[in-house]
């Protein structure tokens, strides 16, 4: 199996909020399966399935047809994992799937009819019933040619990716299995259905599908499935950049970042290359005992599994390759931060980040290795650098901690500092302290009225009252601060 190196310091487990409460293992080192055995398999999914995809599938019966759950439902019911859709395949047309609901009183949506699928929706829950279908050749590398009906669920199932992937499921005559899915999630092992040359060349989102799988489930990829991810990961050329965007942001997401990261890397930089210099950047300092890419691979590991914490995780050390140099035998990074503002920002703008992320992360990513004292005037001072955003401040926050669990053993006390960073913002919050000159009891208007040309320097002067304000020189009331910016301009 291709599973990813072992630390025997911090075990890559999904992340959780208190250090202190230790990792659970992954679902496939512990002993007892959280996989049950196939007999159990079938109760779990009858117990799982929502009330509305059993009338779903007996509209689709009495209108004639056969139908069977698919997908993400089967796989992710059977790993105990939440369910968040039910896919649906049948083999009759979309336009007789269409008229059955409509006449059931469900709206329905044309969402992919050319591909013979269609959303039907009942009191707000939407599931996707595509008809049994046969992918023709693939020329491009993206998308078939042809996409003809078939007549059987067997061989819908076969033009599906996984072998988990390829499961089907009806309430009353069980689980079809062709593929061995179900032993292969027994075992949490991703395997392509067929050849897995032949299924990247087809398709090769399938790639980084597989890549996502890896750190979403925490499954290892069977060996025949990775080589050949390895070898056709050249394809990822024909995919559209939305597209690998949104796998990376789910890949970069998953409970098992840390092991699919360090197992995927060498394909993810086909389309990150540059990942590439930080496998290859040991850090020879005592505060590290991991090369920027493993070290990297933990801090993602240890923020909470949001986009913005993510993605800053990922990109926070990527310019230490390039800041790198040695005095005598030690290794120092100074100024990393700015070089790995500037990569991730050609990342961001290279893959269609969406302008929350490019206006967000660069400023974490520059911040994320200042020294914060843990006083709330240094707060309060970061927090005016962070434009007065506390969710930036709690971003930071989760970076400084993550940053401290990944280092050497003896700089994991750091991470109790970001706590103590986080507990004196709350306390400020509470206090409604001020850490913006919009919280000042003075405005622009004050500092023009006493005489100050409206323009830069207005800003200038609250800036400076602001600091006062912050250093508790000056109590933040208007009387107070009018004296003091007058004392300022005199
Ligand atoms: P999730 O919904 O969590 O992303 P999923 O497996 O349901 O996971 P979808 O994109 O919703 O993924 O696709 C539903 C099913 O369609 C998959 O389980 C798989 O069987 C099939 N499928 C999706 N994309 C592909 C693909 N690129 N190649 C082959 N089969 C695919
Ligand atoms: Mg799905």
């Amino acid at each position: 199996m291709c599973s990813a190196r072992t630390n025997p310091n911090a075990p890559a487990r999904p992340y959780r909020a208190s250090a202190g409460e230790g990792y659970p293992s992954s679902p496939y080192t512990e002993e007892d399966s959280p996989i049950p055995s196939e007999a159990s398999s079938l109760s779990l999914l009858l117990q799982l399935l929502p009330l509305s995809a059993r009338t779903a599938l007996s509209i689709i019966e009495d209108a004639g047809g056969e139908a069977w759950c698919v997908g993400g439902y089967v796989r992710d019911a059977l790993l105990g994992r939440p369910i968040h859709d039910v896919d649906l395949a049948t083999n009759l047309s979309w336009t007789t799937v269409a008229d059955a609901f409509k006449q059931a009183g469900w709206k329905t949506v044309e969402t992919g009819v050319k591909h013979g699928t269609i959303t039907v929706i009942n009191e707000g829950e939407p599931f996707e019933i595509t008809t049994y279908r046969c992918d023709g050749t693939y020329s491009d590398g993206r998308h078939p040619d042809t996409v003809t009906p078939a007549s059987t669920i067997e061989e819908d199932l076969r033009r599906r990716d996984f072998t988990m992937n390829a499961l089907a499921y009806h309430p009353e005559r069980g689980l079809i299995d062709p593929f061995g899915g179900l032993e292969d999630l027994q075992h949490g092992v991703l395997r392509c259905v067929g050849d897995p040359m032949t299924r990247f060349s087809e398709d090769a989102l399938r790639i980084l599908r597989a890549c996502r799988f890896a750190s979403q489930l925490g499954v290892a990829i069977d060996p025949a499935t990775f080589e050949a991810m390895v070898a056709s990961k050249n394809l990822l050329r024909k995919v559209s950049g939305e597209r690998i965007y949104r796998e990376l942001e789910r890949f970069v997401c998953g409970d098992y970042v840390h092991d699919a990261l360090m197992t995927c890397v060498d394909v993810l930089a086909f389309v990150l290359p540059e990942l590439v210099a930080m496998k290859d950047c040991p850090q020879v300092t005592k505060y590290h005992i991991y090369d920027v890419l493993e070290h990297t691979a933990w801090v993602c590991q240890h923020t909470p599994p949001e986009p913005l914490q993510r993605w800053c995780a990922l990109f926070h050390d990527m310019g230490k390759p390039a800041a790198a140099f040695f005095e005598g035998d030690v290794e120092h990074f100074y100024g990393h931060a700015a070089v790995s503002v500037s990569l991730a920002e050609g990342i961001m703008h290279r893959l269609p980040f969406p302008a929350w992320l490019r206006r967000d992360v660069p400023v974490i990513v520059r911040a994320h290795d200042d020294v914060v004292p843990a006083n709330p005037r240094a707060v309060r001072r970061m927090l005016g650098r962070l434009s007065g955003r506390t969710d930036l401040f709690e971003a930071l926050c989760d970076i400084k901690r993550a940053d401290a669990l990944s280092q050497a053993p003896f700089c994991a006390p750091r991470a109790d500092t970001a706590e103590e960073l986080r507990g004196l913002l709350h306390q400020i919050l509470e206090d409604q302290a001020a850490f913006s000159v919009k919280q000042l009891a003075i405005n622009g208007r004050d500092i023009m009225a006493l005489g100050v040309e409206p323009g830069p320097a207005v800003g200038a002067v609250l800036e400076s009252c602001l600091d006062a304000v912050i250093d508790e020189q000056v109590p933040n009331e208007r009387e107070a601060l009018i004296d003091f910016a007058q004392g300022q301009l005199a």
